[in-house]
């Protein structure tokens, strides 16, 4: 298989899929995507997802990736990405969700990030170290630095602007030690992404050390999203005995979205998707007026999705041939305000005794707007937005066991100016 950029649609260049993954961005400045979709046989997907959910993605990766692997060695790496649960939770009558946070840092993250840290241990195996550069503003870096940890041959340098990312945050990308080498940095988180772009456009640098980022848009994270759409659905059905389910996704740079398309296009049955944004509702306008019209991103309550430009919006037309048509056949839109998000986390809790993240709630809200015959994603564990939940419920709730181990632990990071050539001193001599 091999991968072409969404800006070159004669597929003029094909990229193997090392290449792409290691450059993130495809060279155009377009999304890496598959040169074409493999249709899976989902009688054999089901069958493999009653057995394990690795099973299920070892079958799928065979199919997007036929190459690239050998398959014990693919299936030694599955099993230990995917050692955490998928679940579907059942609310009450035909209300269910899809718990997408019981990875190591609680958000769904974890599975395109735990993938991709995987697969870049297995392509990049016999070579010299690899340095994983990234800048965060909060959650990115630690999903990043989880999915990496532990993983031979590579090092994560993760830049993260002192005192702007929450205590919590911190904790999951400081405690874990082993070759993850967090850096605080002296400035906002601007100036951290401007430090990464400056070491990546420096050629000369790069011919010295080894270095890829792992940006959200990278197809290593993108491709296995579409995974756990395949296991919603097969636990969806066994529940409901229906097979086509509505699924309802919370959204701000569209990646989560995107890779459940992709995954239709592959052959899961889907009657609609739905595109549940906040107050950056970019999205939702563009399915009502057809027109696309990024703006400065707004700050809510669901800050994860605070994206005014989705940057997977070119692999959004791409996969629907640029026709709007097609388009809003496939996908409904929805948004709502700070306001709403409450009052959705105070009914779910109200009517179900369940507390859900302020992403998730924005999913229910839709959810519940289209009355949907299906399931809405939950893309994160509540007890990572404690403050917004306190706030809302009035009372405080458990924090997980993991949350509270990473809590009690000694932070340990690097402290930086705002510096390249202290930055660049620091890979070539100090990690
Ligand atoms: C990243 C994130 C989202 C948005 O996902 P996209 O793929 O960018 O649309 C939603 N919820 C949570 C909790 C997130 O961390």
């Amino acid at each position: 298989m091999k991968y072409f950029s969404t800006r070159d649609r004669e597929k003029r260049n094909l990229f193997s899929l090392k290449e792409a993954a290691f450059m993130g961005l495809a060279p155009d400045g377009g999304l890496f995507v598959p040169e074409f979709i493999p249709k899976v046989d989902m009688e054999e997907v089901e069958r493999r997802a009653a057995i394990s959910y690795t099973e299920m993605a070892l079958y799928l990766t065979e199919q997007l990736f036929p190459d690239e692997f050998e398959s014990n060695e693919l299936r030694a790496m599955l099993e230990k990405i995917y050692d955490f649960d998928c679940k579907l939770h059942h609310m009450e009558g035909d209300k269910y969700t899809l718990e997408l946070f019981h990875g190591p840092t609680f958000a769904f993250k974890d599975f395109g990030a735990k993938f991709m840290g995987g697969m870049i241990g297995l392509l990049n195996k016999s070579s010299e170290e690899l340095i994983v550069l990234t800048a965060t503003s909060g959650d990115t870096g630690s999903a990043v630095a989880n999915g990496f940890y532990n993983v031979d041959g590579i090092k994560v340098v993760v830049l993260y602007p002192e005192g702007k990312i929450s205590n919590l945050q911190e904790s999951q990308m400081t405690t874990l030690g082993g070759n993850i080498r967090p850096v605080k940095v002296n400035g906002t988180f601007d100036d951290c992404q401007a430090l990464v772009k400056a070491v990546f456009n420096d050629k000369e640098f790069r011919q010295i050390k080894n270095i890829t980022s792992a940006n959200s848009i990278n197809l290593l994270r993108w491709i296995p999203q579409s995974f756990y759409y395949f296991y919603g659905y097969y636990l969806w059905k066994k529940a409901t005995g229906k097979t086509m389910p509505e699924i309802v996704v919370p959204s701000g740079n569209y990646g989560n979205l995107t890779a459940g398309m992709l995954a239709t296009f592959m052959g899961l049955p889907v009657k609609k998707f739905t595109a549940a944004s906040n107050s950056n509702d970019i999205i939702p306008k563009l399915l009502m007026s057809g027109n696309y019209e990024p703006k400065a991103s707004i700050r809510t309550i669901a800050n994860a999705m605070d994206v005014g430009n989705p940057s997977n919006y070119e692999r959004m037309v791409y996969l629907y041939d640029d026709s709007f048509e097609k388009l809003t056949a496939a996908l409904n839109g929805y948004s709502c305000d700070d306001e709403e998000i409450r009052k959705g986390i105070k009914e779910i809790y109200e009517k179900y005794g369940y507390v859900s993240d302020p992403h998730s709630a924005v999913g229910y809200n839709a959810a519940k707007h289209y009355d949907i015959d299906g399931f809405w994603l939950s893309t994160a564990h509540y007890a990572k937005f404690g403050e917004v939940i306190k706030d809302t419920l009035g009372q405080e709730f458990e924090i997980p066991a993991a949350l509270k181990t990473a809590m009690s632990k000694p932070k340990v990071a690097k402290t930086m100016g705002n510096d390249i050539d202290q930055l660049k001193d620091y890979i070539l001599n100090g990690i």
